[in-house]
């Protein structure tokens, strides 16, 4: 279900939503509070190292598990993007990484719980002087590899928002 759909009360003062409003943004009827809806931000990370590798996960749950993409994850309040994804850097795969550079832009979706919600993904791009993988949060991460992406792994991305910025970033190096 989409996110707009599911809203069938103001999250203001409870008035029901009437079953014909489909309007968009949600205003409501009756004290016109408005929500607009607007994709949630999320970041993700082209890692390399030295070897040109680029660092992959596979995904320990739901969406995409058993698939492949990169660490990040959803921007908190108050976090710029880069602080985001250099938190979820570290609690993803335990790295510290450089200067992130700015890669693209990708709008995404995420369902949970039955409900299709609209996110934009900004990718950047980071290089590691060390191979070594310290730490990795199970519940998030299930493996990962360091790999030349081919195909295969293009084929095997989780997201399509991660594999157009993994094309796009084996295109422009
Ligand atoms: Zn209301």
């Amino acid at each position: 279900m989409d996110v707009f759909a599911a809203y069938r009360f103001c999250p203001i003062c409870g008035a029901t939503r009437p079953e014909s409003d489909s309007s968009r943004p949600f205003r409501c009827q009756a004290c016109s509070y408005t929500c607009f809806f607007g994709p949630v931000t999320a970041v993700g990370g082209v890692i390399t190292n030295s070897s040109g590798e680029v660092l992959l996960i596979e995904r320990a749950k739901d969406p995409g598990k058993g698939k492949l993409g990169m660490p990040g994850g959803f921007v908190d309040p108050n976090e710029s993007a880069e602080v985001a994804l250099r938190r979820e850097i570290l609690e993803e795969v335990g790295l510290q990484v450089g200067r992130l550079e700015f890669l693209m832009t990708a709008p995404n979706s995420y369902f949970y719980q039955g409900v299709l919600s609209p996110v934009l993904d900004i990718f950047f791009c980071a290089t590691i002087e060390s191979d070594q993988l310290v730490a990795a949060e199970a519940t998030e991460v299930s493996a990962w590899m360091w790999t030349h992406p081919n195909e295969d792994t293009l084929g095997r991305m989780a997201f399509e928002s991660n594999r157009l910025a993994l094309e796009r970033f084996l295109k422009t190096r």
